[in-house]
């Protein structure tokens, strides 16, 4: 179903009102997690003040540790909501368990399964019953092939409206924290009709990386991408070491519109 030889024109995805998918750039920014509505509203001014529409932020965080902060759940879950409504956002966050799926619609404008549950088929059919849009990553050790066979798990069940998002996979390389496969982006956009993020923190993990990552990402032909911006990053309960603070931010994102050629 996700196959290009099946549908050959692009499927374009409407998220309050961005069109993703439709050729033009479109960015997903905020928060590693959720911490609280304070700190997420000041990312959300941000966003809201370089005219962009989509917000991000983990409510159910997925820790290689257990002892490391899990995530607010529901109740980052509301927060989001709650900004939403306020700063006229649309919100993605990630979820985690197949039965959490339906409640968490309807608080969340993207629900996002994470690089560790690509192959939560279970998780993957539950987000292919729901009319929400889903943004797909990439396992950690996935292959393209599997990774579209993913996205078929979701539309299997009913849902097209997917996004996959490419987010580094793991190699020997270890100078970034993962390696960013930027050739996977024209390859996904061959083999499927589907809109393809690329998400430079998980990608790279180095802040130094976010530009030049996210320049690559637009030039092969990535239909959008995300980055983790936090208020205070080195008091970040998670990524401390990769999110942008909001000047960071700000610069980035002039940056890489001038790169592109827009004011
Ligand atoms: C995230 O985007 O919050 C995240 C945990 O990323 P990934 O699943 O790609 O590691
Ligand atoms: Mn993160």
């Amino acid at each position: 179903l996700v196959s290009r030889k099946k549908k050959p024109e692009d499927t374009i995805i409407n998220i309050k009102g961005a069109t993703i998918g439709d050729g033009n750039a479109h960015f997903v920014f905020g928060p590693c997690a959720v911490e609280s509505y304070e700190q997420v509203a000041q990312v959300a001014k941000s966003v809201k003040e370089k005219g962009l529409t989509l917000l991000r932020g983990g409510a159910f965080k997925p820790r290689t540790s257990p002892y490391d902060f899990q995530g607010l759940g529901f109740e980052g879950l509301k927060i989001l909501k709650q900004i939403a409504d306020e700063f006229g956002l649309a919100v993605i966050s990630e979820i985690v368990s197949p039965e959490d799926i339906e409640k968490a619609a309807d608080y969340i404008d993207v629900i996002q399964i994470g690089a560790r549950n690509m192959q939560n088929f279970e998780l993957l059919k539950a987000a292919g019953a729901v009319n929400k849009p889903v943004l797909l990553k990439r396992g950690i050790a996935a292959t393209i092939d599997e990774f579209i066979n993913a996205a078929e798990y979701i539309m299997s069940q009913g849902n097209g409206q997917i996004i996959l998002c490419e987010r580094g996979i793991r190699t020997y390389e270890r100078a970034t924290r993962n390696t960013l496969d930027i050739t996977a982006v024209p390859i996904l956009k061959q083999e499927t009709h589907l809109p393809v993020f690329v998400d430079v923190t998980h990608s790279t993990g180095r802040r130094d990386l976010l530009l030049p990552a996210a320049k690559a990402a637009l030039a092969i032909g990535a239909d959008g991408v995300m980055a983790e911006v936090h208020p205070d990053p080195a008091v970040a309960l998670s990524d401390a070491a990769q999110q942008m603070d909001l000047n960071q931010f700000d610069q980035f994102y002039k940056e890489l519109q001038a790169s592109r050629g827009v004011a």
